[in-house]
């Protein structure tokens, strides 16, 4: 899962980036409403985390410039806690959940890892396909409840497929989601992640779709 965080307090950004890439999520970051503008409406990202209050472009026109776009991504909000009238615009304008500053970083974890699920239609902390589990809580998976030893690259790709399982992934989907965009990008690799996972999870759960790419096909259940 890929998420992007714009705000202008350099410090609140790198301790949100921090807090979230151990959560196990790739992070882009963004200084200021112009720069985060354009990546949120060039690259797919799982979720944003927009400050209202930004250099050159503020965060409220941000927003209704990508939902005027037909940018359906989720976005958290982070709001000053006495601007009641802030927080209207931005629910105004789509936002999907706010934060009031001074916030607790967990409050912040807890509000994205609910819109992501919500957005892949689950509505449990807990996704379950057959005998896998993932608790989206502790960035953890099981096979039979026996947990799984995987590294940050195999639980992104887990991950990921699991919260859309039944639909075909495509390679570069992966990529985009797996990778901040820094990183050397190689839709090989995917194969390779998607061989071992395999391997540890010892279960015949991800489907190749040929030519197209993979599919996590989980017997119907209330999840
Ligand atoms: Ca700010």
């Amino acid at each position: 899962m890929r998420i992007l965080i714009v705000e202008d307090d350099i410090n609140l950004n790198r301790q949100l980036a921090e807090a979230l890439k151990e959560a196990g999520y790739v992070v882009d970051t963004a200084f200021d409403g112009e720069e985060g503008h354009f990546l949120g409406d060039t690259e797919p990202y799982d979720a944003i985390i927009l400050d209202i209050g930004l250099p050159e472009m503020d965060g409220i026109t941000v927003l209704e410039k990508w939902r005027g776009a037909g940018r359906t991504v989720p976005v958290l909000l982070l709001t000053a806690r006495d601007r009641w009238s802030d927080k209207v615009a931005g629910i105004d304008a789509g936002a999907d959940d706010y934060v009031a500053k001074p916030f607790h970083v967990e409050e912040v974890l807890a509000r994205i890892r609910a819109l992501i699920r919500r957005a892949a239609g689950h509505a449990s902390s807990e996704i379950v396909c057959g005998p896998v589990r993932l608790d989206t809580k502790s960035s953890k998976a099981t096979v039979d409840g026996k947990p799984l030893k995987l590294t940050s690259h195999e639980y992104r790709l887990l991950a990921y497929l699991m919260h859309h399982k039944g639909e075909v992934v495509s390679r570069t989907e992966l990529v985009e989601h797996m990778y901040d965009q820094d990183f050397d990008r190689d839709s090989n690799t995917i194969e390779v992640f998607v061989g071992r996972l395999r391997k540890k999870m010892g279960v015949d759960l991800i489907e190749t779709v040929r030519g197209l790419g993979y599919r996590i096909q989980a017997p119907t259940n209330a999840n």
